[in-house]
This record gives structure tokens, sequence and C-alpha cells, in this order.
């Protein structure tokens, strides 16, 4: 299998680092974007299999940057796992209704991280032989 390629959307160095040296160490290659206008001219150069959104960002937060991509035709089948410090009721609502199609809770827990982003790249894949034609 070709290797993959994560978009990590996340303001803060720390956490964005330890995301990318999580994922590499699967094998993963990984770019990250400080904002939401980074994530898209790093969208607009090379199309991810996944991303990675943090929810609380500055400017456009990640529920508004996700919106945006789930609307655009081209970047509306990546797949969007949310990431988010909030705990809030609704909060679930409110990332599942923004188009995140998996979220996960602060702090980064390792394990939880490498289930949540095999499993989507499990489904987007599953859902690309379904289209091609036989
Ligand atoms: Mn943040």
């Amino acid at each position: 299998m070709a290797a993959t390629h994560i978009l990590i959307v996340e303001d803060t160095p720390s956490n964005s680092e330890l995301l990318n040296d999580l994922l590499e160490l699967q094998g993963h290659q990984v770019a990250v974007a400080a904002d939401a206008a980074e994530a898209f001219r790093r969208l607009a150069d090379r199309r991810p299999d996944l991303i990675i959104m943090d929810i609380q960002l500055p400017e456009m937060d990640g529920l508004e940057a996700t919106r945006t991509l789930k609307g655009r035709p081209e970047t509306r089948d990546i797949p969007v796992l949310a990431l988010t410090a909030l705990a809030m009721r609704g909060d679930r609502e409110r990332i599942l209704a923004a188009g995140c199609d998996a979220y996960l809770p602060k702090p980064i827990e390792r394990d939880a991280l490498v289930q949540a982003v095999q499993g989507l790249l499990a489904r987007a894949g599953a859902a690309r032989l379904e289209e091609a034609p036989r």
C-alpha cells in the first residue's frame, strides 16, 4: 500500500509535533498547518488522504474550516478527524453536524489516535473501491 498523506491542522506546536511523531511512526507522510488559511493553501498543493482538524484555531475555527471543506466537491470526500478540548454537552452534535467524520478528545491518547486514523483510512479506501469502475 502506498504511504498515506495526512494533513494536521493544529495551532499549538507541542500538539502538532506529538501528532506528527505518532503518525510518522505509523508510516504516514505528514504535513502541518497552523491555521485554516495555511490548510487551504496546502490542500491546493497536495490532496491528503486524511485531515486531522483541531477545533479551536485562531481566525477560522475547525468547525468552519470543515464546513468549508465539506462544501467543496474537490475536498468533500477527504475524511476529517476532529480534535477537541471541548467536552460540553452538544459538542459531539456540533462537530458531526459540521461534517467531521469522527472526533477525539484532547489530550491525544496514542492508541485512540492510531485506531481512529486506521478506521477512517480503511473506510475511505473501501468507498473508493466501491466507486471504481469494474
Ligand atoms: Mn487549538
